[in-house]
């Protein structure tokens, strides 16, 4: 029923373009439109029919999983195929045929092999590609009930290691251990994968945002932890920092200083606000403390079937914000030579507000 009805929408959206046929290669939008969760294949739209192409590798999970699209199953790569079905669809239509391909998802070698199968059946002439961007991402941004239901479950997952991995953060232990031992501990409780690499930045390597674990021992100071999982096909992410040896004034101070940024704004959030005024909220926390040059990335990012999805909170992102989006909030400020601090949250945006769907403590744990 609900690929159905997502296909359906895509369809209505095709034709609203005026597109008559349309490749959708990106995996995610895939899996969203007509549930494959493989790695190989492609949905195509063609005058009223949808139609997934995939090798014999993905033959039998395509039959249990694919609803709404006829199977197509041919040793032919998935993209040659599909060109092929759609060209001869479309070689006798009267009028130039306009055809959609993913521009964010379309590598050259992909336009290109889908050029020259559509020339062997139909001159040149008879079609155009048109560029199409958006047009799955804009139905994903808003989360139905399974999805949400999809979500927490992966987001309880991700928290409820969180203690365990907690115990295996000493001095003497290698970043490198500690997100082993976490990811150990995610896939021991049912995680399909982790939803990115697992980010464990210790001392003043917590001051770079995006650090990989490193062979570096966790020594004293800040550490934080930033990881996910997927479940049921569903991401989650969340970042905790804490705290090893002592935790002195000015590392409380920042410490403080950035959950209350993170409090500010997850309190900003609700339907019919804009993105950049959430991201705002918590900026002008960190200003007031005089932190905000600190504050060097976009407050929080939509979460789904992918890590980074719509809407983005950020400076200048006009897109307000509507119930049923699924975002991150996780303001951070990182002192370069010194240290950083992290906290990250998934909200559910709701009519009123939100509702915080991570359930771990943001009190500062000092080990
Ligand atoms: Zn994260
Ligand atoms: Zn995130």
């Amino acid at each position: 029923m609900k690929y159905l009805s997502r296909l359906n929408q895509v369809q209505r959206q095709l034709e609203h373009d005026r597109l008559d046929a349309a490749f959708i290669t990106h995996l995610a939008n895939i899996r969203y439109l007509c549930g494959f969760a493989g790695s190989s294949g492609v949905l195509s739209f063609c005058r009223g029919t949808w139609e997934f192409f995939t090798d014999g590798r993905y033959a039998e999970q395509a039959r249990k999983q694919i609803k709404g699209a006829t199977i197509r199953v041919d040793a032919l790569p998935p993209l040659a195929h599909a060109s092929r079905s759609i060209a001869s669809k479309l070689r006798r239509s009267r009028s130039a045929s306009r055809i959609a391909i993913e521009r964010d998802y379309v590598t050259l070698a992909m336009q290109t092999r889908i050029s020259s199968e559509l020339e062997r059946a139909t001159p040149k002439s008879r079609y155009r590609m048109v560029q199409t961007a958006g047009i799955v991402e804009r139905l994903r941004i808003r989360k139905d009930p399974e999805e949400i239901d999809h979500i927490r479950k992966a987001v309880d997952l991700a928290s409820s290691v969180y203690p365990k991995a907690l115990s295996s953060i000493k001095p003497q232990a290698t970043e490198n251990s500690v997100a082993a031992e976490l990811e150990y501990l995610a896939r021991k409780s049912g995680a399909e994968k982790m939803s990115f690499d697992t980010i464990v930045a210790s001392g003043i390597r917590s001051a770079l945002p995006h650090a990989r674990p490193s062979l570096a021992r966790i020594g004293r100071g800040f550490v934080v932890l930033d990881y996910g999982v997927i479940l049921g096909g569903y991401c989650s992410d969340m970042t905790r920092t804490i705290c090893v040896g002592r935790a002195d004034r000015a590392m409380r101070d920042l410490y403080s200083a950035v959950l209350e940024a993170q409090l500010a704004g997850i309190a900003a959030v609700r339907s019919g606000v804009a993105a950049q005024q959430v991201d705002a909220a918590a900026r002008n926390v960190l200003r007031s403390h005089k932190l905000d040059k600190y504050f060097t990335h976009s407050l929080g990012h939509g979460v789904g079937i992918e890590i980074h999805e719509s809407p983005r909170l950020a400076k200048g992102e006009a897109q307000t914000l509507e119930t049923g989006m699924v975002v991150t909030i996780e303001p951070g400020a990182y002192v370069p030579g010194k240290g950083g601090v992290r906290i990250e949250d998934m909200v559910l945006v709701t009519e009123t507000g939100c509702e915080v769907l991570t359930p771990t403590s943001k009190e500062l744990v000092i080990r």
